[in-house]
Order: structure tokens, then sequence, then C-alpha cells
């Protein structure tokens, strides 16, 4: 019943309503017919170290894909890194997964580090990498021989960005952090106030050798405008999801660059919802859907209620997610209530699925 509705109040919106209007981003109600099966969707931006039995399952009824994303970081033991877990779990469901290799700029002092990372790398293409992240301990955490932070946009780097660009292999850049990071934590509704807590290592307000947020996109921004044909997905929407606004001058100055939006739905929730669609209306070709989950435990490690709750969560994630982007409702996204973005069919398509196919080369 609840769906002949839907189909007759599609019928009569498509019928009855002119293409969408680029002036209005206000919601417009035939979008609620937008079924989430049909829609296609790959998660740019995922963790998910290792196998679930309910992940096929789940992926199917979401119609799902994802790239999972390694992460290169220095700890006591070296260089960490989840490449090998995400080669084996890819290997396990090749119809469901992409890879996405990384690299760190630890060793930049060696003469040979561009060479040996570029020689990594395209071993890791050619098993199967798609995209390399680079990730904030540019900038904020990995210093060179003199002491210096190492900035994204430090010529030594150079070579690897140019090789990047031949092979045709795109960036997705987490480069510094959420504005928060580096302001006090005064606002237990602000939606990284948790992460901070629980990470006071990267909460750049009580560290004040880290340099500044402004320091850190300017290069950034450098790196983006000297590497005019390098594809860059700046992830967790370019360290600006606060203010898409800044995120928009961006786009609009840089025509390689792109961004995606795991982990900063609570920051989009708290804008002015018609300032949000309408960014979504203008660079609709240029934002990904990306979610920032994942896993990081064994399910031989976990009991059969640890797994059903994760599975739950996953799956009302997705659900609150799909629902803002394509609903009209008022929601709780990432603790802020909030309006649905009611955005379009063709826009959920290109979102969940077109940008990111077409930025991988996937068909
Ligand atoms: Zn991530």
């Amino acid at each position: 019943m609840k769906n002949t509705l839907y189909f007759l109040v599609a019928i009569i919106a498509l019928s009855a309503c002119k293409p969408k209007s680029e002036k209005n981003p206000t919601a417009e109600p035939q979008d609620i017919s937008v079924d989430m099966q049909t829609v296609r969707k790959i998660d740019v931006h995922a963790h998910f170290k290792y196998p679930r039995t309910y992940l096929p399952t789940l992926f199917k009824k979401w119609n799902m894909q994802s790239v999972l994303v390694d992460v290169s970081k220095a700890d006591s033991t070296g260089i960490s890194r989840s490449w090998d877990a995400y080669v084996t779990h890819t290997a396990a469901n090749p119809d469901l997964f992409f890879l996405c290799s990384s690299f760190i700029g630890v060793g930049i002092d060696e003469p040979d580090f561009a060479q040996q990372t570029i020689d990594r790398l395209s071993e890791e293409i050619n098993a199967g990498a798609r995209m390399v992240k680079v990730w904030k301990n540019f900038g904020m955490v990995t210093k060179d021989k003199n002491g210096t932070f190492i900035q994204i946009d430090d010529p030594r780097l150079q070579p690897i960005w140019d090789y990047l660009k031949d092979k045709d292999i795109p960036v997705i850049a987490h480069i510094a952090e959420p504005e928060q990071a580096w302001r006090p934590l005064d606002d237990p509704n602000n939606p990284h106030f948790g992460y901070y807590t629980n990470n006071p290592q990267y909460h750049a307000y009580k560290i004040p050798e880290i340099p500044s947020y402004e320091t850190i996109i300017a290069a950034r921004d450098r790196w983006i405008e000297n590497n005019p044909e390098l594809n860059i997905l700046c992830a967790h929407l370019g360290s600006m999801s606060n203010h898409v606004e800044r995120v928009a001058e961006r786009l609009d100055k840089f025509p390689n660059m792109h961004v995606e939006t795991a982990a900063r739905f609570g920051d989009l929730a708290r804008q002015d919802t018609k300032k949000v669609r309408a960014f979504f209306d203008q660079y609709q070709d240029r934002i990904m859907f990306g979610s920032d989950y994942g896993n990081s435990r064994l399910q031989e490690t976990m009991s059969p209620a640890e797994l059903e709750e994760e599975q739950i969560n996953l799956d009302t994630n997705y659900e609150t997610l799909w629902n803002y982007l394509s609903g009209t409702d008022s929601l709780v996204v990432r603790g802020q209530k909030t309006l649905g973005l009611g955005l379009s069919a063709e826009l959920l398509s290109k979102v969940y699925y077109k940008n990111t196919a077409n930025f991988l080369k996937l068909e």
C-alpha cells in the first residue's frame, strides 16, 4: 500500500513538475519517492578491515560497495598499515570492495625516499589499488630531520605526485582536522567533542607546536593548485565541513579538487538545510558519499551479541544518512537536529555512485 502510494506520488510529481530549478534549493516533495534499493551506492571512504558474515547481505540490502582506505601511521613498532588485511578482504569479496593504498612522510630526508615510495605504490597499484591516501600526519604529526612538520606541499613529495598523475591514480587527502581541533572543547554538542576528548593527541589547541589550522590548509591549497592534473579527493569535506561556503570557494578555484562526506554529516546537519542543499546542487558532480565506517576487530574475537550490535549500528547509520540525503523530514544526525536535504534521484545517484565510479574509473 505504502509503495503504491509512493508510486502514485511519483507519477503525479513527474507529470506535474518541470525540471529541477537551479535557483530554488528548497527540498521537493516528489523526492520522497526515491527507492533506496534502486540507487546504486559506493562508500568512497570506508575501513572494513576484517570480514563479517553479515556484510555481504547488508551490502546487498543497501546496494552498496565500498573502497577500503588504507592509512599509514607511525607508532612505536614503525609504520603501521591495514593494507594486507584489506587485500585479503577484497580478494574474498571482489564484487563488494575496492582498494586504496597509502604512504607517510617518515624517512623523507633519505635521498631515495620518493623512489622507494613510488616503487611500493607501483606494486600496490598493480595489486589493485585505485587510489592513494595521505593522512593528517602530513601537517600535524610527522617531522623531518630538522624537526619541521612535513606539509603536504613539501617539494620532496613532488616526484610521487608526478608519478600518480602519470598513472592517472587519484589521491584521497585527509589533511588538517576540523577547525574545532584548534579550539577549546567547551561545547559538548559540537560533533567533534567526543573525538578530541578520546584522541587528545589530535587536539591541536592543547599542543601548541602543531602548526595552525590556517598554515596546514594553506599548504593543502598550494599543493592542489601546484598539481592541476592530479585528481584530488579532499576527505571529510576538506576539513571545512562546518562552513560549506569555504569548501565551495576551493571547488570554484581548483577544478582538480573533489570532496567526500565521511564522518562530517554532523557538521552539515548543523548548518542551514537550504544552504547545504544548494551546495549539493551546485557541486553535484564533485561530491562523493563517504562514511568512514569500518571495523578493527577480528570476527572470531567478538561475541554474537557484539556482532549483532555492530550490524544494527551499521544498518541504522546507513539509514540515517540515507534519510538525511534523500528525505525532507526532521531527523537527528550525529546528535544534531536537522531537516533532510531531499536530494533528487539524479543527485542521489551522482553522490552515492556515479561521481565515485567516474573518479576511480570503475566502468
Ligand atoms: Zn577514514
